[in-house]
């Protein structure tokens, strides 16, 4: 098993993104604060990033520390979601070829987002195919290196400087809400603040669903589930990671859970009173806090808002419901 990343590794993502990654910006609304009962909420944007995720951090940071070598073959990816754009996008942006495997039933608007960027994209039948299998033995016939999602030290480093953005902008905070499938945004995010805001309270929030995260992080056993039937796509993880486990066991405090119809609540909230579009699962921060039961009264509180991908017609679909 490779090495868990640090907040050393954190802190050297954010000078390979200086320049590249966006800056997002932090938003308060006294409607929200009412809402949580007196909260004093900070909203970190990432539904402005590039490519309209956190994932650009990750992919960004991988890509980027790839040898001469690696870089001249190129970067291999499977995902149906942020992930795959990230990648694809981090690849022009670094000069070198990428190759992302996605479900031919993914999307159409999807396809075209990351073969946009300028990325080879290979589909399978995701009924009939192992995608696993399959990204491992076109990597391998190409000499391409698979960059995976969430458990990856880089990947994971990389989506830390989110919070540590958030830290350097509005300083200590007393808890941070962070959305979790995989775990790489929230394991990094809580090397960030470990350090920078030694005293703040750090939870993840994970479809009801598809509770596999908190599961394993009461149990401390590493819990497997089926796909979860849930409106949050870029949270239908089914584990967390060899390295996201350990990380998210020793830096997180709590892990909540948030139902669809809670995350719809959360979604026209930010269209309505902040007028912003924030993709199902980016809305699980907001949630999680509003539905977890703490008091969060006079408390500083982080709200990690992780992206802005919905398409307008599923976006009216559920917000108009
Ligand atoms: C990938 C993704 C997540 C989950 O991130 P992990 O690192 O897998 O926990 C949350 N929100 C959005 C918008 C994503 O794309």
């Amino acid at each position: 098993m490779s090495a868990l990343p640090t907040f050393e590794d954190v802190q050297a993502a954010a000078a390979r993104l200086a320049g590249q990654a966006h800056r997002t910006p932090v938003l308060r609304s006294g409607t929200a604060d009412a809402l949580g009962g007196g909260a004093r909420f900070f909203f970190k944007c990432e539904n402005f990033q590039r490519m309209g995720a956190f994932k650009f951090r990750g992919g960004y940071n991988a890509l980027a520390r790839f040898t001469p070598q690696q870089r001249q073959r190129g970067a291999l990816a499977f995902s149906s979601g942020n992930h795959a754009q990230a990648v694809a996008l981090a690849a022009r942006l670094l000069g070198m070829p990428a190759t992302i495997l996605m479900p031919q039933d993914a999307p159409a608007a999807k396809l075209a987002a990351t073969r946009g960027y300028g990325a080879e994209v290979i589909t399978f039948d995701r009924f009939k195919e192992d995608r696993e299998a399959l990204a491992r033995r076109l990597a391998e016939e190409r000499g391409m290196t698979l960059v995976p999602p969430y458990d990856h030290a880089d990947v994971i480093a990389g989506q830390g400087t989110a919070a540590l953005e958030l830290f350097q902008e509005v300083g200590e905070l007393d808890h941070l809400f962070v959305c979790l499938g995989g775990g790489g945004l929230l394991g990094g995010c809580a090397l960030a603040a470990r350090a920078m805001s030694p005293r703040c309270k750090v939870y993840g929030v994970e479809p009801e669903a598809g509770n596999d995260g908190q599961r394993s992080f009461r149990s401390g056993e590493l819990v497997h589930i089926e796909v979860p039937r849930t409106i949050a796509d870029g949270a239908q993880t089914q584990h967390l990671g060899q390295l996201t486990f350990p990380l998210i066991r020793h830096n997180v405090d709590d892990i909540f859970t948030a139902s669809d119809a809670q995350l719809v609540d959360a979604m026209r909230f930010y269209a309505s009173r902040m007028k912003m579009l924030v993709e199902p699962t980016g809305c699980l921060s907001l949630a999680g806090a509003l539905a977890c039961g703490l008091d969060l009264q006079d408390a500083r509180v982080g709200v990690l808002i992780s992206g802005g991908n919905v398409d307008l017609a599923r976006f009216a679909q559920l917000a108009g419901s």
